[in-house]
């Protein structure tokens, strides 16, 4: 049994931490809005009024965060994971974040005696509910190693990528694609809906068709309208795409097409669905096709 800390408890978090205690480890869990452990505190995990209590509590730290800013800010503040005294110990970001944040963050741990890696995750919350995720690790040898066991705990597949940083390049890598996809369609539904094409029939053609994603299945039901919760939201993908659009132009890349899927994402989050499924934004061009059409 280890003593696991976990920050982050949002919608990916939620599902991912209680494995933890199911696996038999000692919990220590922090989340911005407190009663969101509250299920966690009542099947065993101890609450912590702060970051530091987490770092002081546990030996494997794990963070799933919204974004950059908000991981920096849960290891930086005057109350945060870098407040206490953390030598000897491993922190593990699974969250979705700038490969350069990464290293950056990874150096400054490493200052403070202590090991840190990224492990951004693949698969959304139905994943996570069922420990299924795809976890990208970018870590030495050895943190890898002491991490795995922890790791298997959430994953259906973990590999090793390469050092600290490679494991979030890899999943801005795989999200990109993702990203690009959901615009297209978006674009190609609003195009056949002013023409007169059925919405349904639409989405059923291109789920038999080679134009299919092996997400689209699940995300129909959304597009036609099904209220359901929300896996990944439009304001998570427009924060990608700025991490990818980044980290692009640092390699020296043009990414056209990755600035237009912005571009739409961006509107569609302006307009108020940016807490949205990510697949709103079909919604949001079908809705506003009428605006821009040429008489
Ligand atoms: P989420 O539901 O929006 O949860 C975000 C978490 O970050 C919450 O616990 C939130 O706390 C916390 N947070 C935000 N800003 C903070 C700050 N300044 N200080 C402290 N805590 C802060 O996000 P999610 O969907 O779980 O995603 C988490 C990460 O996993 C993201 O990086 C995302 O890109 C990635 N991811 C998500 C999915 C998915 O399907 N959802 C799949 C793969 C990867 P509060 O509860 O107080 O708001």
């Amino acid at each position: 049994m280890a003593s696991i800390g976990f920050l982050g408890l949002g919608k990916m978090g939620c599902l991912m931490a209680p494995h933890l205690l199911q696996a038999g480890h000692e919990l220590t869990v922090w989340n911005r809005t407190a009663a969101k452990a509250d299920t966690l505190v009542r099947d065993g995990a101890t609450l912590a009024a702060n970051p530091a209590q987490v770092a002081s509590a546990a030996d494997i730290v794990i963070s799933m965060l919204a974004d950059d800013a908000a991981v920096l800010d849960v290891y930086d503040k005057s109350d945060g994971l870098l407040s206490t005294a953390v030598e000897g110990k491993l922190f593990v970001d699974m969250s979705t974040l700038r490969p350069e944040t990464v290293r950056k963050l990874a150096e400054r741990v490493g200052e403070h005696g202590a090991s840190f890696m990224d492990a951004p995750v693949s698969g959304t919350v139905g994943s996570a509910k069922n420990g299924q995720l795809f976890v990208f690790c970018g870590a030495s040898e050895q943190d890898f190693e002491r991490a795995q066991p922890i790791l298997d705990i959430f994953a259906r597949r973990i590999v090793h990528v390469g050092d600290v940083g490679q494991g979030s390049l890899l999943k801005l890598v795989v999200n990109l694609p993702l990203a690009v996809y959901w615009g297209s369609l978006a674009e190609a539904i609003a195009m056949g809906k002013q023409g007169g094409l059925d919405l349904q029939l639409m989405l059923e053609t291109i789920k038999d068709s080679s134009a299919a994603l092996a997400a689209l299945p699940l995300k129909v039901p959304t597009i036609l309208g099904a209220s359901g919760p929300v896996a990944f939201d439009v304001a998570s993908m427009q924060k990608d795409l700025h991490s990818m659009l980044d980290t692009g132009a640092e390699a020296g890349v043009q990414m056209r097409t990755a600035e237009g899927a912005l571009a739409t994402y961006s509107a569609a989050a302006e307009s108020g669905l940016g807490s949205s499924d990510a697949v709103a934004v079909v919604e949001y061009l079908i809705d506003n096709a009428t605006a821009h059409k040429k008489e």
